[in-house]
Order: structure tokens, then sequence, then C-alpha cells
């Protein structure tokens, strides 16, 4: 099955999302994610683009099951850098992976990866993230733990406001107590 930016940052959120895409539920659109597809990127990080020779637009990059668009790549010398551009104001660990699972294709396909970016447009922030031999057997670990929450079926627990926010809440049904809620 394959295991795109997307399924990374779905497992980031909550496994079991990537448990529920393999039997075939798919997310609900909410207005907040139209609104982020018009937001113009381009026009963002525009500042960025001088130091480069080239610049790469949404490519689509594919590695045996991994599939990976970020939303530009820098290339300056024989380096190539992802850039992914994002609406909040800070950080957020599922941007992260995302980030650097595109660095790992990327890498994997040749290309001389050595940092990915992330630009937060309401915080005006420019995050650079290494990517070495750290990074790239951290994605391996991470890719393994995805296959294996695709394919099994395990116990989740979350906090109450993670599930109410979630666009999987309806197939999911989990079940509440107190605080959090359980999907077994
Ligand atoms: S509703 Fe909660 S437990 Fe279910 S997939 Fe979403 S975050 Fe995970």
């Amino acid at each position: 099955m394959t295991i795109s930016g997307v399924t990374v940052k779905h497992y980031a959120y909550c496994p079991h999302i990537v448990r529920l895409e393999a039997l075939g539920f798919s997310e609900r659109v909410s207005e907040a994610m139209l609104e982020g597809q018009l937001i113009d990127k381009e026009k963002e990080v525009s500042f960025l683009f001088t130091k480069y020779k080239e610049i790469i637009r949404k490519p689509v990059y594919r590695w045996k099951d991994l599939i990976g668009s970020p939303d530009f790549v820098l290339h300056a010398y024989n380096y190539y850098t992802p850039l992914d551009v994002k609406a909040g104001k800070v950080p957020r660990l599922d941007h992260k992976y995302q980030i650097l699972f595109y660095s790992y294709i990327m890498d994997r396909l040749g290309m001389n990866v050595k940092e990915a970016m992330l630009y937060y447009i309401a915080g005006k922030k420019l995050i650079r993230l290494q990517y070495s031999e750290t990074e790239k057997r951290f994605v391996e670990k991470l890719i393994g733990w995805i296959r294996e929450a695709m394919n099994s079926e395990v116990k989740i627990v979350q906090k109450k406001e993670k599930c109410e926010n979630c666009g999987f809440f309806s197939y999911c049904k989990p079940r509440r107590v107190g605080k959090l809620y359980y999907t077994l």
C-alpha cells in the first residue's frame, strides 16, 4: 500500500487514522482545509528564492511505494532542499515528519539533501531541519511503524479535544471515558 506525505501527517496525528485509511475510509474535508489550499504560498516564500539557481514547484517524487510532493524544492550547486509552506504560527511534529519523509524519498532517488525547510505564514517563521544519517534512520523506522499501523488493529487512547477535531471521528467512533477516547 502506498505511503504518501498525507499518510505520514495522519500517522503523526493518530496512528489509528492510517488503519482507517487502509480500510478505505477517507477524511472529511473541513472549511479550514479548503482555505489552506487557497493560500498563495509562492508569494509568502519568494524572498528565499533569490539565493537558489532553480526553484522546482510542487514536484511529485516516487520511490518504490513511497510518494511525496513538497511545495517547493530549492536547488543550489548540487544540493536540493524541500520546502513546505504552512498556514500556522508554530512548528508541528506532523509537518516535521512530512518534510523529512520527502527528504528521504529525494535521497533514495539520488538527490543530495542536507536540510529541509518549513515556513509558517502566520508566525513568519522559517524552520531549518538537518537531514543526515540520523534523520534517514528515523524516517526508515517511521515508515516501519506506519506499515504496522496500517495492518493491525491496536488500542489507541487520545485526548478528548484531539478526537473531536479529527476528520475521521465519524468512522472511528471511539468510546469516551471522561476526558479520553479509546478505540477498542
Ligand atoms: S477519532 Fe481519535 S482515536 Fe479515532 S482516529 Fe481520530 S484521533 Fe484517532
